[in-house]
């Protein structure tokens, strides 16, 4: 795709464009889930199936993207990320930097020269820089001085934080509630940066409650971090993170949760691995037998993608 053509007579957003480019499917889909799990009878439970959207852009990195890409300068041809060796955000990246000709730098936690993951070696295939940092490196990922030094490398790049959390991804997150026309009562999702959490809750009616399920240690962190990309006048009470079902730390899991990806894959039709989905769901199962949610609610337990995550090398 030619983004030289922007000077032209179509203005249609740079998203809107890779939309129809890469066929997206939005709105995504919808599968009602009927587990035969305690307290599964007393709620009615809907799946929103970003992982449906896109076999590479999957999910919540779509939904963070988009708006982050109608943001890029018309003239912007590099876009740099950060991630994990498994990482979707940079998978997705990668994959949309090679569809529209612009150059894609990895910057990525850890030295993956001998084994590079399934996820490394498509960002390879499509032509991606990677460039290897250690740990420490990879902690100043959002140190003002460490982004001026890498902007001076790059001087015609645009720097994405790692996950593509940050403002403009709200917006997009945003639509997965928008975009509906049932209402839910409950809505239910992962929670790594927060800052798909966040923007869901900036889309929520009145008497709407978001739920976050934290896949990671980080008891008042992952607080702040929503409360962080919120504006200082969102700081209400219609959303929560529950702290219990990260399993150990962020990529650990356990028999109970493979198990579980398991069986709301055979089970169930829908495909969910263990690093995020797999934590939701425990977490939707738990919840539906302690009874959390008043009889009759509607649920929506949103279906973030990343299946990549789980290849094995
Ligand atoms: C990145 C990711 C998340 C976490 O989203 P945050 O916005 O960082 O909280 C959840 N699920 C999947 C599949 C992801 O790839």
């Amino acid at each position: 795709m030619q983004r030289s053509q922007e000077s032209g007579q179509t203005h249609m957003p740079l998203s809107q464009r890779v939309a129809q480019m890469l066929s997206l499917q939005t709105p995504s889909p919808i599968t009602r889930f009927t587990p035969d799990w305690a307290g599964a009878d007393m709620v009615s439970i809907d799946i929103k199936r970003d992982d449906l959207i896109h076999p590479i852009i999957s999910g919540n990195k779509w939904r963070k993207l988009k708006y982050t890409l109608d943001a890029l300068p018309a003239s912007c041809r590099h876009i740099i990320s950060f991630g994990g060796g498994y990482s979707n955000h940079l998978h997705a990246c990668g994959y949309l930097c090679s569809q529209t000709d612009m150059r894609f730098t990895a910057i990525i936690r850890g030295d993956y020269r001998l084994s590079p993951s399934p996820m490394i070696a498509d960002l390879q295939r499509w032509g991606a820089d990677i460039v290897y940092v250690n740990k420490l490196t990879y902690q100043r990922r959002t140190d003002d001085d460490y982004l001026q030094q890498l902007q001076h490398q790059y001087p015609d790049a645009v720097i994405i934080p790692e996950g593509g959390s940050q403002q403009h991804a709200l917006a997009g997150v945003a639509e997965i509630l928008s975009e509906q026309q049932t209402h839910y009562d409950h809505v239910l999702v992962p929670v790594g940066s927060g800052a798909t959490l966040a923007g869901l809750i900036t889309a929520l009616k009145p008497q709407q409650t978001a739920t976050g399920i934290a896949v990671l240690k980080g008891e008042g962190y992952l607080e702040y971090l929503v409360n962080n990309l919120l504006s200082a006048n969102r700081a209400d009470t219609s959303w929560v993170i529950d702290h219990r079902f990260h399993g150990g730390g962020y990529g650990k899991s356990n028999k109970e949760i493979a198990a579980l990806c398991e069986a709301v894959h055979t089970g169930y039709g829908i495909p969910i691995e263990p690093v995020y989905s797999g934590k939701l769901f425990l977490a939707l199962k738990h919840m539906l037998a302690e009874g959390h949610f008043t009889k009759g609610s509607r649920l929506m337990v949103v279906h973030t993608g990343g299946l990549q995550g789980k290849r094995k090398v």
